[in-house]
Order: structure tokens, then C-alpha cells, then sequence
């Protein structure tokens, strides 16, 4: 399963009612956090995101909106009582800003905080379930996006075959991941009498604050969501460019240049009110269009 929940999809300033950008990736039983904005702990208690289940944080840039949050949700994590590693990428200043945070305050986090600068396009994880790359947009300062990757997506198990074999639901989850069961007499109920086929891998793309520029479509080719940037609506077009972002059509041309299947967007600018005409107006570019609406979740398709 590759999901992704919204935490806030407004740009530089809260309003309305709608919080700098943070978002929640949920791939199988892993979670990861994109960006956080000011409010990111707020909105993680207000739809019940479990700080402790986060072991890597990726900060696309240093602008505030996408990261005033973080010292926050990392001492928080301290008082919480964790002691996991917690892995956090970004450019490489982000690294200071921490480190003097904490040391006039003199915190010391209980547990280690590893920090993995982003100097290079390509892969920065990758375990035996997943893979995260980050790739470079094209904003008025350094930023990245980035890309997550099912490597071996989970089998399904069929419940009543599995029950019928006498294999206890505690165990489902390991079937789920291609184990065989052993009964008490010492049987051997193969993996795939119970489950079937894995779905294809599934892949989604945050792609970051960044001024139009096809070579993101490049970058993002094939994925099968992404988020993209619309900060305004195509009228803006000039001012867009002029402030390093984008407007609906724009990202949703990416999406269309892209090839993906379904096409998020967000990062509003706090001049509006309301946002149904950002729907509207991408939906005539790239019909399969949502917008990233805090406290949704979106299913990778
Ligand atoms: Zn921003
Ligand atoms: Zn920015």
C-alpha cells in the first residue's frame, strides 16, 4: 500500500484555515514524513500521525514553510522518550540550524539524530521493501524532490484458504511478505497455496516548490502520482515565474508530459479563499486531478 496523507498544502503563510506544506507517506507498514512546516505537530495530533512511527523526515528546501516545524517535532520526539534512530534529509545547512537550536537550549537528544546531506540526484534509501531518490527542481534557492519506490509490494493472503489450512491470523502478516507456514507436526503449507499475486510496485513523486520547467516531467516520468506545485491559478502565470513556482495548468502539463495516472495538487498561495477553480481549471489539462486537501488521504492508483 502507498499512501499519502496531507498535513498542510498552503504556501508561505497559515490561512484559511490551511497549514505550511507537510505530508505523510505511507508505504506498507513504514512511515515517512515530507517537509514540515510550522504547525506539522499540530495537524499530526489533529489526524492522529504517531510521531514514533517516523524514522526518516526529507526537507525538500530552507524556506521556512517547509521546515519552521522541524525543530519542534524533533524535540518532541526527545520528551516522548525515543530512542530509534531518527533520519533526516536536506541541503546540507540544516544541519547548523539544528545543532545551535539545541545547543543554546542545551537539549540533548535521547536518541541519534542522523543527518544525510542531498548532494547528489539518486537514490538515498533503499531497503528490501522500498526505495526513496530525491531529484533537483528549479527554485529561487537550492530544493529537492523526491520519489518513493515499492520494490517488492506485499502478497495477498487469502483469509478463508489460510484459516482452512490452520494457520492463525497473527501469522497472516508474514505470509503477506512470502513466508511458508510450519504447522506444530512439522508441515509445510507453501506461501502461495494461501496468497496470490503481488500488485504491481507503486511509485509517487513530491516534486517540491520549483518554476516550470519540463525537464521535471523528465524526472518524475512514469511515476504513478505525483504531487506538483500550484501555488496560483493560470492568470498568474507571470507572477508564477517571477516567485519560482507555478499555476494549475503548468502543473498540470507536467503531469500530462509526465505520463503519470493521477496528478496531486497544492502549495496555495494565501491570496485564496477559495480553492475549487484550482480543481477546475487543472482538470482541463490533466482530468485525473485532486486536490491535496489536508487530512485526506490519497491512494497511489
Ligand atoms: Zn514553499
Ligand atoms: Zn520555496
Amino acid at each position: 500500500m502507498l499512501a499519502v496523507t496531507i498535513l498542510g498544502n498552503n504556501s508561505a503563510i497559515p490561512a484559511f484555515d490551511r497549514h505550511p506544506t507537510a505530508q505523510v507517506i505511507t508505504l506498507d507498514d513504514h512511515l515517512f514524513l515530507i517537509d514540515c512546516g510550522e504547525g506539522t505537530q499540530t495537524q499530526m495530533n489533529k489526524y492522529k500521525i504517531r510521531r514514533s512511527r517516523i524514522n526518516h523526515i526529507f526537507i525538500s528546501h530552507l524556506h521556512g514553510d517547509h521546515y519552521f516545524g522541524l525543530i519542534g517535532l524533533i524535540t518532541s520526539m526527545g520528551l516522548l522518550g525515543r530512542n530509534q534512530d531518527l533520519n533526516l534529509y536536506g541541503p546540507p545547512p540544516l544541519i547548523d540550524i539544528f545543532k545551535m537550536q539545541l545547543e543554546v537550549a542545551d537539549t540533548k537528544l535521547p536518541y541519534n539524530l542522523i543527518f544525510h546531506p542531498l548532494k547528489e540526484e539518486g537514490i538515498m534509501v533503499k531497503e528490501n521493501r522500498f526505495q526513496v531518490s530525491c531529484f533537483r527542481v528549479f527554485h529561487r534557492i537550492e530544493c529537492w524532490g523526491f520519489i518513493f519506490e515499492q520494490i517488492r509490494p506485499p502478497r495477498k493472503v487469502n483469509p478463508d484458504k489460510a484459516r482452512i489450512a490452520g494457520i492463525p491470523a497473527a501469522f497472516f502478516d508474514r505470509l503477506k511478505w512470502g513466508e511458508n507456514y510450519e504447522t506444530k507436526e512439522g508441515n509445510i503449507i507453501t506461501n502461495v497455496s494461501v496468497t496470490d499475486p503481488a500488485p504491481k510496485p507503486k511509485s509517487y513523486a513530491y516534486s517540491a516548490d520549483t518554476v516550470f520547467n519540463p525537464l521535471v516531467a523528465e524526472k518524475v516520468a512514469g511515476v504513478d502520482m505525483l504531487y506538483h506545485e500550484s501555488t496560483y491559478l493560470k492568470d498568474l502565470e507571470e507572477r508564477a515565474a517571477k516567485r519560482f513556482h507555478c499555476t494549475t495548468v503548468q502543473a498540470a502539463e507536467i503531469a500530462k508530459i509526465a505520463g503519470v495516472k493521477k496528478l496531486l495538487i497544492g502549495h496555495f498561495s494565501s491570496k485564496y479563499d477559495k480553492l475549487d477553480e484550482f480543481e477546475k481549471e487543472a482538470r482541463e489539462v490533466f482530468p485525473n486531478t485532486h486536490l491535496a486537501l489536508e487530512g485526506v488521504s490519497y491512494m497511489v492508483p
